[in-house]
């Protein structure tokens, strides 16, 4: 689970990581003979019975700094990549973190080169709300509405949802299910732990090889499995 890509001086939410450090992460995945995709095709792999050789990654809220260091990253490795944008903040900011320095986002032109390049797009929700405070109609927006405003921004199907702040109830899961969607990315779901509540791990600058190993490790028994996945 990776956010930001660029300088991290001022990082209070630890959501950035260096061009360099993600260069380095990525040469580390594929030394060990694995390759970085998107979740959408993560999961295909392993409906197959395969998919043994490859991570996840994914990359929340949709900052502009994605196209300008992330994609040439991950074209240099040969990786895929899932970004989960948000359709109700097209060129705007993470003004959702108040403490933090103000970062852009993407524009429905950024979102679009991305996906042009072959990264999965997926929606964060239209505006970073906690869906599990959310009300009704509010949930439906999230929901239902942001998948309908990609499916237009992309002019395809869109699959995956990931919750904003990693949270996720019943509720909202249920809703995200309604909605169409194929998966949904949590951080740490506990008992809801499946396709709509999928585990990750935090990546961030301090993770060199020896903590990425470690981590790797470390997530049997962090996180409990998804089954059927
Ligand atoms: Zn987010």
């Amino acid at each position: 689970m990776y956010h930001s890509v660029g300088d991290c001086a001022d990082d209070p939410y630890r959501v950035t990581v260096a061009p360099d450090r993600l260069d380095a992460q990525l040469g580390w995945l594929r030394r060990r003979g694995l390759r970085g995709v998107g979740v959408a095709e993560l999961l295909a792999a392993r409906a197959r019975g395969g998919g043994r050789d490859l991570v996840g990654l994914t990359f929340d809220d949709g900052y502009a700094d994605f196209v300008e260091h992330a994609l040439p990253c991950l074209r240099r490795w040969g990786c895929g990549a899932t970004l989960f944008v948000l359709p109700g903040r097209l060129g705007g900011e993470n003004a959702w973190d108040p403490l933090g320095p103000r970062k852009p986002l993407l524009s429905a032109d950024g979102i679009r080169r991305a996906a042009a390049e072959g990264v999965e797009i997926g929606s964060h929700g239209l505006t970073h709300v906690d869906l599990t405070t959310a009300d009704d109609a509010t949930l439906t927006a999230e929901t239902t509405g942001s998948r309908t405003l990609l499916a237009e921004l992309t002019g395809g199907a869109v699959t995956g949802f990931c919750y904003p702040y990693g949270t996720v109830d019943a509720r909202a899961a249920d809703a995200v299910r309604a909605a169409g969607y194929g998966y949904a990315c949590a951080i740490d779901p506990g008992p809801l732990t499946g396709p709509y509540a999928l585990p990750r791990v935090h990546v961030g600058q301090n993770d060199t090889p020896v903590r990425l190993l470690l981590k790797t490790r470390l997530h049997r028994l962090r996180r409990r499995a998804a089954a059927g996945v």
